[in-house]
């Protein structure tokens, strides 16, 4: 199953592209985006059901085009949880050792944005993050490393954008504030949710600027902290809601760590990119 969020209206991909979900379920489900998080066994067996029977390839899609709006999948997590130094390449580049526990922040809901939506760069240095994102489903307390994926509804592409000059100003790294400006966290455009996959734990991932250089590319099966364990740890400590976003964190290649430093600029086209999800295309724009 694939979710999107068009024009803020929740929508899944079926036979003839997109189908608004509020009108094929007669109002059971949507418009809300977010909505699905509610009760997603639900969502998902009703999903099944819709796109296997006749109506669905009688339904016409709903039609996209430069003017429309691809929201956040999920607009509006309870908590978003990140994570740092997830990538043993990453790590190196960062001249850091291993961790022995995930490096956790958040990132502010505010800056959540979508697909094909510009990002204004505030002053400073702004570095780019490619992230494999996962959703929780259900309600999830103290998980063990067996049950952990039971809890995930799906997965998407999100950008972990990084203001590098205020992520490290202060007495502590301020990593929450310097990663929170508006759009910093774009997000889709589909979530896909976990039965998709062969494997959800193996999935290349990388980012470049359009008409240049790719700027990262690795797998998901670098990370230290794999799904299930970051999130047997995080919810060890605190209780995951549906809907909750995971950044699980960035491989090798962000701007910070080259030499010479290299970071966004107005006019740049930031594509990201993980497999067997989809393409996620950013524009900068000047503040
Ligand atoms: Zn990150």
């Amino acid at each position: 199953m694939r979710l999107a969020n068009i024009n803020q209206r929740l929508v899944i991909k079926g036979p003839q592209g997109y189908l608004d979900v509020a009108e094929a379920s007669q109002g059971r489900f949507g418009p809300d985006p977010q909505s699905p998080l509610a009760d997603w066994a639900a969502f998902s067996s009703w999903t099944a059901e819709f796109l296997a029977s006749p109506e669905a390839a009688k339904t016409p899609g709903v039609s996209t085009d430069a003017a429309t709006v691809w929201g956040p999948p999920v607009p509006r997590p309870a908590q978003i949880f990140a994570v740092g130094l997830n990538y043993r390449d990453h790590i190196a580049e960062s001249k850091l050792e291993v961790p022995a526990e995930p490096a956790v922040f958040t990132k502010f809901r505010t800056s959540l944005t979508g697909h094909e939506t510009a990002v204004a760069l505030p002053d400073g240095l702004v570095d780019w993050e490619a992230e494999l994102v996962a959703v929780i489903g259900r309600h999830c307390h103290r998980a063990t490393r067996e049950n952990a994926w039971s809890y995930v509804a799906g997965l998407t592409v999100g950008q972990d954008l990084s203001e590098r000059r205020l992520q490290l100003t202060g007495p502590a790294p301020q990593f929450s504030l310097g990663k929170s400006y508006p759009g910093f966290a774009p997000l889709g455009p589909e979530l896909v949710s976990t039965d998709e996959f062969t494997d959800p734990g193996d999935l290349e991932l990388g980012c470049k600027l359009e008409g240049g250089e790719v700027l990262q590319k690795s797998r998901t099966s670098e990370m230290v902290f794999d799904i299930p364990e970051l999130i047997t740890r995080l919810s060890a400590v605190c209780p995951l809601l549906p809907g909750d976003l995971i950044f699980t964190g960035t491989p090798a290649g962000v701007g910070g760590a080259r030499t010479p430093q290299k970071f966004l600029a107005p006019g740049d086209v930031l594509v990201t990119w993980i497999e067997g999800i989809g393409t996620l295309r950013n524009p900068m724009v000047a503040p």
